[in-house]
């Protein structure tokens, strides 16, 4: 069925289904590698693209294409790329876009292996790259030079929720002739859609809200334009990180459920966040839906939703942290956002134990900071099992 002008939740249920013979009500797994053809001619006009048909799964395959044009309906883009993980679809779109000598813009809070692949991989290649605070425009700006070719935006960005206003900069970046791409994954299409906002390139982690379930790893591009879908599709084909009919059957089911999953975690967090901040052992919440939150003029100007993510500080400092994690129950300990469980870190002594605190300082990681990802369990047992592991951190003063 042609969902192009159906509604968004239809979309989500419908968009890009793959239609067999049999009438199969969801598109089925194509697990193959290769496809036959039915005779030379066959073969001979799928290459050459005159005749429509599949060739091999790396180049195309209808459980992955159903995918691909489902996510792209979702964003409002011309064409969908489903890939291996996020970042397949992070090395896709520099290898597609950048070219030695060219210099990308970024944020200094931009998710650290994309930044990490810039700086080793791709500076091995000549790239150069800036990031700043993108929150200002007036810093994406200076970072400009006349060969700046890319601005790669995050918005929220991850852990300290900075919001990027992506109408503003996808306008200026386009008067100096720069492609715009932003990483969505903290949103989904259901609280933002950058597309409609401006921006050339939106990219996912699947992993996250896409999918929802945390069983796959996989990532997705869509693109505004023919041709940059177009270049992209032909990128991931030659770089190979195709995502596999598998997964993409997988996160076929788990986005059907996105809208009520992230509207019904967005609504636990909300709740949290207020719980949290009129706790006595925290000393701020960063969380888009609350009046305290210091763009909440931007959240309402591009997202839909203030979203399930958020971060706050704990009075107590690292110890308070780690006193924290040890106690809590039902969030697990986890990296990764965007499941139907609730997730908990404490990146000052987990993911970013590794860095100076100096170095943790620049990305805005304070000894305090936690990372909450919001499921969709009962929010009363959530902040009870926050409230008895805040208790604990409390008693450390006791002692
Ligand atoms: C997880 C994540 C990625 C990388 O995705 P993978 O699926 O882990 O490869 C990129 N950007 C953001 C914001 C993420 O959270």
């Amino acid at each position: 069925m042609d969902t192009s002008d159906k509604g968004f939740s239809t979309k989500l249920i419908h968009g890009g289904d793959f239609q067999d013979e049999l009438g199969s009500a969801v598109t089925p797994i194509y697990q193959t590698s290769t496809f036959s053809f039915k005779n030379v001619e066959h073969g001979a006009n799928l290459f050459s693209g005159e005749g429509q048909g599949y060739i091999y799964t790396r180049l195309g395959n209808p459980t992955i294409e159903a995918l691909e044009s489902k996510l792209a309906q979702l964003e409002n883009g011309f064409g969908g790329i489903a890939l291996s993980s996020g970042m397949a679809a992070v090395t896709t779109v520099y290898s597609a876009f950048l070219r030695q000598g060219d210099h990308m813009i970024s944020s200094r809070s931009v998710y650290g292996p994309s930044r990490g692949v810039m700086e080793t991989i791709f500076a091995g290649f000549g790239i150069t790259s800036s990031y700043v605070d993108t929150s200002d425009l007036e810093e994406i700006k200076a970072a400009h030079r006349p060969n700046s070719k890319v601005l790669y935006l995050e918005s929220p960005s991850n852990p300290t929720i900075e919001l990027v206003d992506i109408r503003a900069a996808s306008e200026w970046a386009h008067k100096n002739g720069m492609i715009v791409v932003v990483d969505n994954t903290f949103c989904s299409p259901v609280l933002q859609k950058p597309l409609d906002l401006g921006a050339d390139v939106v990219l996912h982690s699947v992993t996250k809200f896409i999918n929802g379930h945390a069983d796959i790893v996989g990532g997705a591009l869509v693109a505004k334009r023919e041709d940059h879908a177009k270049l992209l599709k032909k990128t991931m084909a030659m770089m190979g990180g195709n995502m596999d009919p598998h997964q993409a059957y997988m996160v076929q089911r788990g986005v059907k459920t996105l809208e009520i999953r992230v509207l019904r975690a967005q609504k636990n967090a909300a709740l949290i966040a207020e719980y949290l901040e009129n706790h006595e052992e925290v000393d701020w919440v960063m969380y888009p839906g609350l009046a305290s939150f210091p763009q909440k003029e931007l959240v309402q100007k591009q997202m839909s939703g203030p979203g399930a993510m958020m971060s706050f500080g704990l009075k107590g400092g690292f110890e308070a942290g780690v006193t924290l994690m040890n106690h809590v129950k039902l969030a697990l300990l986890a990296v990764s956002l965007g499941g139907v469980e609730t997730l908990i870190q404490h990146p000052a002594s987990m993911t970013h134990a590794g860095l100076s605190r100096e170095a943790r300082t620049e990305a805005g990681i304070t000894d305090n900071l936690v990372r909450f990802s919001v499921g969709i369990e009962n929010v009363e047992d959530l902040i009870d099992d926050l409230e008895q592991a805040l208790e604990k951190v409390g008693a450390l003063k006791a002692v």
